[in-house]
């Protein structure tokens, strides 16, 4: 998933669960992309690993 260059490791949080949070409605409010939370999850699993 592909979500911008200047978008690299901006986020924080302090576990997963906020983590997709703030994903979420960073793409959403940033990208506007709106993806299944499965989909952010994947993203943030591999991100955060
Ligand atoms: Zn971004």
């Amino acid at each position: 998933m592909d979500v911008g260059a200047s978008c690299k490791g901006h986020f924080a949080a302090e576990n997963t669960e906020d983590l997709l949070k703030v994903v979420s409605e960073h793409l959403q409010t940033v990208h506007k992309i709106k993806l299944p939370s499965r989909t952010i999850m994947n993203y943030v699993g591999k991100k955060t690993k």
